[in-house]
C-alpha cells in the first residue's frame, strides 16, 4: 500500500541509518545521502560547492556533500533527518534543507536506549508514511534472508577470507538503503556470494578492524592490503546490515550500537577483537566530527593497538597518512 501523502516510488533521502523498513512498506524509495555523495565522482567538488554557498570550513564534509548532492537531485523531494542518535549539524542542516522547500521527516534514537521511546519514534514514522504493523512486518521478512546472506558475507570476510575487506565493507554500508533497490541488491548479493565461496581461503598476515565513522579515503583497503594487512571487521557497516535483528523492528534498532552511547560499541568491537582474533584497530575519525572526543574512552578500554586516522575531504589517503598506517602495520606484523 502506498504511502498517505507521497506517491509510490517516490525518493526519500535519509541522513543516517533509519528503521528503513517502514521506507519499503510505504512503497517508496530510500536513499543514503552519505552514499550518494561518497559514491559520486563530484564528490570533492561538492564539498567546494557547499563552502562556496556559505559553509563555514569547520563542518564537517559529509554534512557539506550531503547538502551539495541534494541540491543536484531535486527529485528527492523528502529527507528523514535524525535529530537524536546521528549528528547535531543535521539540525542546521534540516533548517536549510527546509527553506529550500523540502519535506523534512525528523526521526530519534532515544539516547537512553528505551524501548517505549524508540517504538514511539517508529509509530509516529509509521503514521507519518501511513503504514500500519503487518505491512512492516512483512517488509522486515522479504529482508530477512537478505540480512542473513550480509551475515554470510561477513563470515566468509573474517572466517575464511574469501571476501575482502573492501567488498565487505562496500555490501554492508549498503544495507542502509540496498542500494535504493531491494530486489536488484539481493540479486547482487546472492551472485557475489556464489563466486566468493569459489574463491580459496586466503589468510592476511595482520588482521584489523576498521572501527568509528566510514572512511572518507578512496583507497584505505587497498593501501592496507599492499601492506599485508586486511580489514575484517567493519564496525559501522556491520551494524548498518543490523546483526542483531531481533523478533520484533523495536529489538532490532534497539541492539543497533551506533546511535545510542558509546558503550555498547566498545562492548561490540571488544567482542570482534576476540572472535575475529584482531591485531589492531584502525579508528577513523572525521575533521570537525564530535565523535573524534570518544577516541578516549575507545583507546581505554579497548585491549589491542589502536592507530588513529583523521580525515577531511573525499580524496585518496595523504602521505602523512599512508606513513602512519605503514608504521602500524609493520609493528603489529612483528
Ligand atoms: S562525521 Fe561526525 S560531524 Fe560529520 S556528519 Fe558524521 S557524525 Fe556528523
Amino acid at each position: 500500500m502506498p504511502g498517505t501523502n507521497y506517491r509510490p516510488g517516490t525518493k526519500v533521502g535519509l541522513t543516517t541509518t533509519i528503521p528503513v523498513e517502514v521506507i519499503l512498506a510505504a512503497g517508496l524509495v530510500p536513499v543514503d545521502l552519505n552514499n550518494l555523495f561518497i559514491a559520486s565522482e563530484s564528490a570533492y567538488r561538492r564539498v567546494a560547492q557547499a563552502e562556496e554557498a556559505g559553509f563555514p570550513r569547520t563542518v564537517c564534509a559529509w554534512i557539506k556533500g550531503i547538502y551539495a548532492t541534494l541540491l543536484e537531485h531535486p527529485e528527492i523531494t523528502v529527507v528523514i533527518a535524525v535529530t537524536q542518535g546521528d549528528c547535531s549539524n543535521t539540525h542546521a542542516l534540516m533548517e536549510l534543507l527546509q527553506a529550500q522547500g523540502r519535506d523534512l521527516v525528523s526521526f530519534e534514537f532515544p539516547f537512553s536506549r528505551n524501548r517505549r521511546l524508540l517504538a514511539q519514534q517508529i509509530e509516529q514514522l509509521m503514521a507519518r508514511f501511513g503504514v500500519d504493523g503487518p505491512q512492516v512486518r512483512q517488509i522486515q521478512d522479504r529482508l530477512a534472508p537478505l540480512r542473513q546472506d550480509l551475515l554470510a558475507l561477513d563470515e566468509l570476510t573474517w572466517q575464511e577470507g574469501r571476501v575482502s575487506g573492501r567488498e565487505n565493507f562496500q555490501f554492508l554500508i549498503a544495507s542502509s538503503d540496498f542500494n535504493s533497490d531491494v530486489n536488484a541488491f539481493a540479486e547482487q548479493l546472492t551472485a557475489f556470494l556464489d563466486q566468493a565461496r569459489q574463491r580459496p581461503r586466503r589468510t592476511a598476515l595482520v588482521r584489523l578492524g576498521l572501527i568509528g565513522i566510514p572512511p572518507i579515503f578512496s583507497d584505505l583497503f587497498e593501501y592496507l592490503q599492499g601492506l599485508g594487512a586486511e580489514v575484517v571487521f567493519n564496525e559501522v557497516p556491520r551494524q548498518f546490515s543490523m546483526p542483531g535483528a531481533g523478533e520484533d523492528l523495536v529489538g532490532q534498532y534497539l541492539a543497533y550500537t551506533y546511535p545510542y552511547d558509546v558503550f555498547a560499541r566498545i562492548k561490540d568491537i571488544a567482542e570482534a577483537i576476540r572472535i575475529r582474533h584482531l591485531d589492531g584497530l584502525i579508528h577513523y575519525t572525521q575533521n570537525f566530527c564530535f565523535r573524534q572526543t570518544q577516541d578516549l574512552l575507545l583507546r581505554q578500554r579497548l585491549a589491542v593497538p589502536i592507530l588513529t586516522i583523521e580525515g577531511d575531504r573525499p580524496s585518496a589517503l595523504d602521505h602523512r597518512t599512508r606513513m602512519r598506517l605503514e608504521a602500524f602495520v609493520d609493528v603489529l606484523r612483528r
